[in-house]
């Protein structure tokens, strides 16, 4: 059996090959993005003039900035629900759940291909598709129909054996054992693709937060079979319709690595602040004091996650050591379940605040725990200050390690105590979340709809040509692994102005270096300098937009995080490696380095000289894909695109996909819809046929066990972007005005 990941992103290949490491371009058949991330990525969607969403699926969540405190979160709100009411996506209101378990519910879907401006969207993987996160901007132009572009990923298959000791070991104990194994950037440049006798001993939920935390090391994704298990979820959410089986790979030859898990022979775990790669066995912190127990969120939130937390507990009450203790569910169905279950109330009862379905303490918004002390968390991440406490120290375990903790108020293993009665798991009511995904309105009426911005939202900032000389200073030298979440942090002061970068770039490196904004401005920008990692964790566009607004023009350091790297070549920043990494400990604060030749990235230049104030000189290097380097040269994704129109009908035909394969596979569940496919467009030939369309044209197929899948046209894009900017098209600009819209979608 070939690898499932290999035949999926086969048969969605639109440019290159399958050799891992080179430059390829997939089709997308779905994208989501969340508010965090979403009123960027629509904004940037916005610039490429498209009636309609051009994939078959899109959903915006609500589920980071769900406060309401003042003006700026409900403005987004109410931007979002326009936006996707206009173009054609689904929308999922605040409160309704978190992005990547909603989508697990009621989106993903066998054998497709996912794109999400958020990191965990990779917890779809557990559907059988692949899911990858990304840029709000890579989204976006996925959205507008072109292809998503990627260093094609090696498969690492992963065997999996025997059974977990339930109920003390854990799904999640299984992903800390890869983490354990690999560490935080273990799984770069790769799919996990999951197989072997013990995968179909696991859940759909409990594959799901296998394939949430294959993110954290630095994966592409993870990909499970669509087996009986899958097909049982998808038959109680009322979904059958959208399953197909489909099989892993099932012999070491099928992938490019391997990884064998005996899941009989896993202990509890448990990642010690502040990585989720710094895993060790929980008899190593037995007695660690806590101030704070958080179960759910992120991950870990899924019905069964919340039943062993409540029955656990069932008739006791949470130390009196502790300052709190939380439980989100991933979604309102979830909490519908509980609710039916009675294990509301057991948590209710014990002492445990419950909280609404939404990311909530895992972005720091609410409940960060005392300053210098523990918080145990069943979360995916524990970067410093991400709960909102500058100081914290935050473990990550399983839902059994958190139970036995919230009793004693120290990490406990939860061997020790007597496995606990679970209630009956009641039937899913998908209606209870289905009935807040507003459908969006038909493309005949969306016309009318206009776009409510308030003061907060300001559009992306403008991308400006890479000049071929650059000197400048530098910014600040940073250590290895600095995330995402150091660049633009979490919070709900900083995260209610994602829709306002020149505001939330006075934030940048806030916990780190709070003069760094500040010193940005008076040097006129300038080079950050890093260590190996750099840009780890979220997948928020703010942490290359903010710098970029800031004047960063280049970022140089000893290696990247995956999502974070694209974001800086799509927002116009240079990701420079250096050729010789000791020369890393040369770079100190304020020196003046000039970098020449740059333009010629584009041409092929591989190395790039640094002189350092006018005297010593060292070299950088990159490992820009060929089209990287053409995007880089022109200032970022949106200048290249716009060029691109500008070099003509060639380069638009470079992207376009076969005009006769456009619409094949419109969306069979209930709930999907035909996307904005336009009938009039006009239809290119392909001058780059795929393997696949060769073989279609002489009749064979290339992946028989998949559905056939819809091809989307390509590239139209770029002159409707064009269009956009000209003078003589002020109408739409016209459509920013402060009014509501007529109809913002229906519930179904
Ligand atoms: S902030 Fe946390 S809960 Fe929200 S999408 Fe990210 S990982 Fe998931």
């Amino acid at each position: 059996m070939a690898s499932l990941a290999r035949t999926i992103l086969d048969e969605h290949l639109v440019r290159g090959e399958l050799v891992p490491g080179t430059e390829i371009a997939i089709a997308i058949d779905q994208a989501l993005a969340q508010d965090a991330t979403g009123t960027m990525a629509m904004m940037q969607f916005e610039l490429f003039g498209h009636e309609r969403v051009e994939v078959e699926t899109a959903v915006v969540y609500v589920d980071h900035n769900i406060l309401q405190i003042d003006f700026k979160n409900p403005d987004d709100h109410r931007f979002l629900q326009a936006m996707s009411a206009k173009y054609g996506a689904w929308f999922s209101r605040p409160g309704n759940g978190i992005c990547h378990y909603i989508h697990c519910e009621r989106f993903a879907t066998p054998g497709k291909t996912l794109v999400g401006a958020d990191s965990h969207t990779t917890q779809s993987g557990s559907a059988g598709m692949i899911a990858i996160g990304a840029g709000g901007l890579d989204v976006a132009v996925c959205m507008a129909g072109h292809p998503f572009e990627l260093p094609c990923p090696k498969i690492v298959g992963v065997f999996l054996e025997n059974e977990l000791q339930r109920p003390w070991i854990q799904a999640k104990d299984v992903i800390l054992e890869l983490l354990r194994l690999r560490g935080v950037r273990g799984g770069r440049g790769a799919i996990f693709e999951f197989t072997g006798p013990g995968v179909s001993t696991l859940s759909y939920t409990e594959r799901g937060t296998i394939a949430n935390m294959i993110a954290e090391l630095g994966a592409t994704g993870a990909v499970f079979p669509a087996d009986d298990e899958t097909k049982s979820w998808f038959d109680e959410q009322g979904r059958l319709d959208d399953f197909t089986a489909l099989e892993t790979g099932d012999a070491e030859n099928d992938f490019d690595e391997v990884e064998h898990i005996d899941l009989a022979a896993l202990v509890p775990l448990v990642a010690k602040p502040s990585s989720p790669g710094n895993v060790v066995p929980v008899d190593e912190l037995i007695g660690t004091p806590l101030a704070q127990v958080c179960v759910g969120s992120s991950v870990n939130s899924s019905y069964e996650d919340m039943a062993v937390v409540g029955s656990t507990l069932r008739g006791s009450r949470i130390s009196e050591k502790l300052i709190s203790a939380t439980a989100t569910p991933g979604s309102r169905q979830i909490l519908d379940q509980i609710t039916q279950s009675g294990t509301y109330v057991d948590l209710l009862t014990a002492g445990v605040r419950m909280l609404e379905p939404a990311c909530g303490p895992c972005v720091g918004m609410g409940q960060a725990p005392p300053s210098g002390a523990n918080s145990l968390r069943t979360f995916n991440r524990n970067f410093p200050g991400r709960s909102g406490t500058a100081d914290d120290n935050v473990y990550l375990c399983s839902p059994a390690v958190a139970a036995a903790s919230m009793l004693k108020g120290e990490i406990s293993d939860p061997r020790e105590l007597t496995p606990p009665e679970m209630p009956a798991r009641p039937p899913a009511r998908p209606a209870v979340v289905q009935g807040h995904i507003l459908e969006p309105v038909p493309a005949d009426e969306a016309s009318s709809i206009e776009i409510p911005r308030g003061p907060n939202i300001k559009p992306p900032p403008e991308q400006k040509e890479l000049p071929d000389t650059l000197e400048l200073r530098v910014l600040i030298v940073a250590p290895d692994d600095i995330s995402t979440g150091d660049l633009s942090p979490d919070g709900a002061t900083v995260m209610a102005y994602r829709s306002n970068v020149p505001a939330i770039a006075e934030f940048t490196f806030q916990h780190r270096d709070p003069e760094f904004p500040r010193r940005a401005k008076e040097w006129g920008g300038g080079f950050i300098v890093a260590g190996d990692n750099y840009g780890q964790g979220s997948s928020r566009e703010h942490a290359a937009l903010a710098p970029a607004q800031l004047g960063v023009r280049a970022v140089i350091a000893k290696s990247f995080a995956r999502i974070h790297r694209r974001n800086l070549i799509a927002q116009g920043i240079v990701p420079l490696l250096f050729k010789d990494a000791a020369d890393y400990d040369k770079a100190e604060l304020g020196q003046t380095w000039r970098l020449s030749g740059l333009q010629e990235i584009g041409e092929g230049l591989d190395e790039i000289p640094c002189q350092i104030d006018g005297d010593q000189e060292i070299t950088f290097t990159h490992d820009l894909l060929p089209r990287e380097r053409e995007i880089v040269v022109a200032g970022g994704l949106i200048r290249y695109l716009n060029e691109a129109g500008d070099r003509g009908r060639e380069a638009l035909r470079r992207l376009v996909r076969a005009p006769a394969r456009r619409g094949q596979n419109v969306g069979r569940g209930r709930g999907r819809r035909q996307p904005g496919a336009d009938p009039a467009a006009p239809q290119l030939p392909d001058p780059h046929p795929t393997r696949q369309d060769q073989a279609r044209e002489q009749g064979g197929r290339t992946a028989p066990r998949l559905p056939a899948r819809s091809v989307r046209r390509c590239g139209q894009g770029l002159l409707r972007l064009r269009d956009f900017r000209e003078p003589g098209r002020p109408e739409r600009r016209r459509s920013e005005v402060e009014r509501a819209p007529p109809t913002l979608g229906r519930a179904i």
